[in-house]
């Protein structure tokens, strides 16, 4: 069961409650540069990205913000550390929200200033520990990094913005370690009911982080713990948003999709059907409708398999057989597999 944490509205978007978990990306472009920061957002967009992150160098970068606003839908969070000026221009720019942590800007006033602008806009604040950039006064005092130190900054900067009665945020814990991620959102689910944005952060190269934050972020889910997530990926973030999608759904927390099952191969496959998966599975990544399609080696298990799919393929010596909704409908040459089942996704996904 979803922990219950309180709502906060991230522009349109509410984040915590009983609410769908809300799938956030960043943007990797300059985001001084508009023109390539709204198309990196509308690609992000399109993909089902429901908030997105830039980072906010700069006083440009933070100007930037209206212009890129005016061309994308999805709210905007500003990121900024440090300086708490461009925490003031990112709100008056229009930032729907920001990423910022209180305790690195520079005493009580600038935090005051920070949170007077906030307050005025109906911005919420996410507070983002990061292990990486743990307090020194934390680690010595823990010797190391680690998940109580995490929690502990946390709940600092927490209760520096609550002494100023800010309570409109939300909070992240990340750190590049699963289990100390893990951990750290425990304990803080404990003490606080504010909503998570949960990650595993500086995760690593695709592959790698993909199988990172599926375990992190699926087990912390699973437990109910978890208002937004974002898959960190040293990749396109739009894969970011596809990996999201693909842990809620393996979670039954939201369906979006295509999901392609293909088996592992084995010798009775007669067919290459390694590069028919890939093929499939890059190609469909565009439709939003959630259909499941198998796409299988052989008739042993494959028709099994195909047939409990919306649509399926089932390979033969040099051709396949399509399965639709449990019914086989033709048999289809090698040559012409991907490309016939790609426009039979396509009509179901019309339909
Ligand atoms: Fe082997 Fe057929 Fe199973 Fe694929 S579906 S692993 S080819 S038995």
């Amino acid at each position: 069961m979803k922990r219950k944490s309180r709502v906060i509205y991230v522009g349109k978007v509410p984040i915590g409650g009983e609410y769908p978990v809300v799938v956030q990306s960043m943007t990797n472009t300059d985001t001084r540069d508009v023109e390539a920061t709204v198309a990196q957002i509308k690609m992000l967009q399109k993909a089902g990205c429901e908030i997105v992150r830039v980072a906010v160098v700069d006083q440009e970068a933070a100007r930037a913000i209206r212009s890129i606003k005016e061309s994308i839908l999805i709210p905007l969070v500003a990121d900024i550390h440090f300086d708490y000026r461009l925490a003031l221009a990112s709100v008056a720019a229009g930032a729907d929200g920001l990423r910022i942590n209180p305790g690195n800007i520079g005493g009580e006033d600038k935090v005051r200033e920070v949170v007077r602008a906030c307050n005025d806009g109906n911005v919420p604040i996410r507070i983002g520990v990061n292990a990486g950039s743990l307090d020194k006064r934390l680690l010595a005092k823990y010797g190391q990094v680690c998940a109580e130190a995490m929690v502990e900054s946390a709940m600092e900067n927490i209760k520096m913005l609550e002494d100023l009665s800010y309570t409109n945020l939300k909070v992240s814990l990340k750190s590049s370690s699963v289990m100390m991620t893990i951990d750290a959102y425990r304990m803080l689910a404990e003490k606080v009911d504010y909503p998570l944005h949960v990650g595993i952060t500086e995760a690593g190269t695709r592959e790698r982080a993909l199988i990172k934050s599926a375990l992190g972020i699926g087990m912390l889910l699973y437990e109910g713990i978890g208002d937004t997530i974002r898959v960190s990926l040293t990749a396109d973030p739009v894969d970011e948003v596809w990996a999201a999608y693909e842990i809620l759904r393996m979670l039954n927390l939201r369906q979006r999709g295509v999901e392609v099952i293909s088996c592992p191969t084995c010798g009775r496959c007669e067919i290459d059907l390694i590069k028919t998966a890939e093929k499939v599975d890059k190609l469909v990544r565009h439709i939003e409708k959630p259909l499941k399609v198998a796409v299988m080696g052989c008739v042993v298990n494959g028709p099994g398999e195909a047939r409990e799919a919306d649509l399926g393929v089932a390979g033969g010596r040099g051709f396949g057989i399509l399965f639709k909704k449990g019914e086989v409908v033709k048999k289809i040459p090698q040559a012409a597999l991907v490309e016939e089942l790609l426009r039979e996704i396509e009509t179901m996904n019309e339909k």
